[in-house]
Order: structure tokens, then sequence, then C-alpha cells
């Protein structure tokens, strides 16, 4: 194995335990690794630092798979995935689940979604893309599924000098499938729908409704296939409606309402959040709970500033639509926004909006999506429910 040599003054991060490295703090290395190799990486001292993948496309030269100087081979890659399992099913996360949670299970850019007996993969860096076959034997061997997909349809590949593509890693099966979630079901399209195909990263947030949305009005934004709305209705909301730019999603979200047997409570319209947030605010629609889930609004340190102005318009648009004593339902998915300045913003909107706001709830991801300490991006989910009073 090609070794790499750290420079003498390399961030604390990589000796702490945060898997990659950059560019700039290489040294040398000693040969000519093929991106995607596997190199031994070691301090400028020749201590043994551990085991990672290269590419030198990539900004992120080298992410770390171990600390310890262990065979990494298709074996290695089972372990890991057992590993992932074991901790799943001793936190209780079993029937769905996000199986591998990239870093934080040790196993740099690599996704998979357990959906019952259906896995949704993403392998999103050259290095990971390589053991792919691995991955998918040791499911095989682990899980004996009823299929695999691969959902590698994401720009992010493109960073790494690989092509998007999705499709099947095992025969052939209908990717319209059914998950159960908090005595709910829901349609889930693996193939076409957004990321993996659902958002399991809220399933513990939606339970998080359940008092608030008693005998209440409810608009929810951001939509999406409706989890969120349909378990309003299903603790027992008067009315819903939940809205998404997404026609697509509109739809799936109205058969969900059916699947639930929920329709006559929650009902799903194609329109902009933006405009409808402003418009019925003007109009003086008034609701007891108003939810809000948008997709991130940055993918770069540089757009931070442009994303908060985002958070911040809808959060305050969403007060002016509650009644006195109303709640908030506010969540933010990017780990470039930070716990404190999301607070931060939803703050600065109810000042705005000349609002009282009384923390209820706030929340990070569901534990099968672990936060490590020191990994920013693993503490990326924001949920958030505050009592809105007037002033
Ligand atoms: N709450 C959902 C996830 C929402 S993902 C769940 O728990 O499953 C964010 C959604 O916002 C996507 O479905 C996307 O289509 C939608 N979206 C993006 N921009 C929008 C806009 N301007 N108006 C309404 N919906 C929008």
């Amino acid at each position: 194995m090609i070794k790499v040599y750290l420079k003498k003054k390399i961030a604390p991060r990589i000796a702490n335990g945060h898997p990659w490295i950059y560019g700039n703090e290489i040294d040398r290395v000693a040969g000519e690794p093929a991106a995607g190799d596997l190199v031994e990486v070691r301090y400028a001292d020749g201590k043994f630092a551990g085991i990672g993948y290269i590419n030198p496309k990539s900004q992120i030269q080298i992410r770390l798979l171990t600390r310890r100087p262990e065979t990494v081979d298709e074996n290695f890659f089972h372990r890991r995935i057992q590993a992932a399992w074991n901790y799943r099913k001793k936190i209780g996360y079993t029937e769905n689940c996000r199986l591998v949670f990239g870093e934080a299970d040790e196993m740099p850019a690599l996704i998979i979604d357990k959906f019952n007996d259906y896995f949704v993969l993403q392998t999103l860096s050259l290095g990971m893309d390589k053991w792919k076959q691995a991955i998918v034997n040791a499911l095989n061997e682990i899980f004996s599924p009823k299929g695999i997909y691969e959902r590698n349809d994401v720009p992010v590949r493109t960073l790494e000098g690989l092509e998007q593509q999705k499709g099947f890693l095992s025969a052939p099966f209908d990717t319209n499938i059914i998950i159960r979630e908090n005595d709910l079901q829901f349609h889930v399209d693996l193939e076409n729908g957004q990321k993996t195909g659902y958002f399991l990263d809220q399933q513990d947030n939606r339970r998080a409704i359940q008092h608030i949305v008693k005998d209440a009005e409810v608009l929810g934004a951001f939509t999406y296939t409706g989890t969120f709305e349909i378990h309003a209705a299903h603790y027992g909301a008067k009315s819903v409606l939940g809205i998404d730019i997404s026609e697509q999603a509109v739809a799936q979200a109205n058969k969900n309402a059916l699947l639930n047997r929920l329709e006559n409570i929650v009902h799903f319209e194609a329109m902009n959040a933006f405009d409808v947030l402003k418009d019925w605010g003007r109009e003086g629609r008034q609701y007891d709970v108003v939810m809000l889930d948008p997709p991130a609004f940055t993918k770069s340190r540089e757009s931070i500033g442009k994303a908060v102005t985002g958070y911040k318009e809808i959060n305050l648009r969403g007060m002016k639509l509650l009644r006195n004593g109303g709640f908030l339902v506010s969540s933010s998915c990017t780990n470039l926004v930070s716990p404190d300045l999301f607070l931060e913003t939803i703050y600065m909107a109810a000042k705005d909006a000349r609002k009282k706001i009384r923390q209820v709830t706030f929340n990070a991801q569901a534990a099968d999506h672990p936060v490590i300490w020191g990994m920013d991006n693993t503490n990326y989910l924001k949920f958030l429910i505050v009592e809105v009073t007037d002033k």
C-alpha cells in the first residue's frame, strides 16, 4: 500500500478522530496511487495514522476508513455493516432506519437506508464507490433483502469525478413500496422519490407533534409526501392542509392520505410556499399550528447568509399565520446553519413579527443518524417547536 505522510502541523482534527484529510494537509505521497486506491496514512514522524482511500480529484483527498493497521477488504465492510446494524438494533431502530450514516459509522460517504426488507444505497465518493459490490454482498449476507436499489443520482458525485446513476443492485423489484411508521403507512417511491425516497431522519420528530395538533387547524409547508401532515391528522387535528412545490410529491401525499383513511381531514396542494405564506398572511388566514420543513437552502459556506434570509422569511410568515397561542413547528436540514444560528434566526423572525415565543421542543435528527461530536456534518437537522403569542 502506498504511504502518505502528513505535514508536521496538521489540524488536531485528524489526531482527534476526524476522517477527512485535505490536500494542503499532505506533505508527500510515496508513490502514485490511482484515484480511489487505499493508502496508508502516517504522521510526519512516521507514526501510523490510519488507512483510507485517496482521490486527488477531490478537495477531501483522503477519507480514513480505520485507525488500526487492519486489512481493508470485503470482509472489513461486512464487519462494519454488521456493527452498524447491531448498533441500530441496540438503540431500537430496526424496521426502517438509516443503517449506515457515512462518517458516523466509520464508512465515509456511504449512505444505506433500510425500508423494511428493501435497501437504498448511495456511494458518494470514488473510494467508497469502488467497494459497492462488497457492500451489496454484505447486505445480502446479513439481511437476505427483497431488493437493493442504488440512488447515486446526486450532484456531489461529480466532485469526485463520478457519474450520476440509479438502478437495481439486486434482481429487479417493484420500487413502489409501503413502509410503516408510528402506526401509519406511507407509499415510498425508491426510484423517483427525493434522496433515498423517504426522510427517515424526522421519524421521531413526527411523533413530537402529537399533543399540539389536537383539534387544531394545521398548515404544513414543504410537505413532500405528507408525512408530518398525515401524522397531524392521525393525532386528532381538525383539518390539515399540506403544500409542496412538487406535483409528484403532492400526488404521493394525497395517496398517503387515502392509504391511512385520513383523506377527509388532510389534503395536499401543489403551490410555492414562499408565495402562499406571504399571500395568506395578507389575506388574514389563521391556523393553530404551522409546520415548515424546507429543503437545505444552502449547500456551501458562501451562501449561508442567503439561507438564513430564507429561513427567517418563512418562519416570520409562518408565525404571522398563527392564532395567538398557536405553535410553529420548524425544521432546518443543513449542517451549514448551526443549531445556534438557527435558533437566533427564529428569534429574529419572532422579533420582526412582533411575537413572543416559548420553546417546547428542540431536537436533532433521529438517533439512527448518530451525531459524532467534532464532525459537524453529522449534526445537521434542527427540529423546533415553539409556542407563539402576540406581544
Ligand atoms: N417534511 C418532509 C420533507 C420535506 S423535504 C418529510 O418529512 O418527508 C422539502 C420539500 O420542500 C421537498 O418536497 C420540495 O419539493 C419542497 N419545496 C422546495 N421548495 C419549495 C417551495 N418554494 N415551496 C414549496 N415546497 C418547496
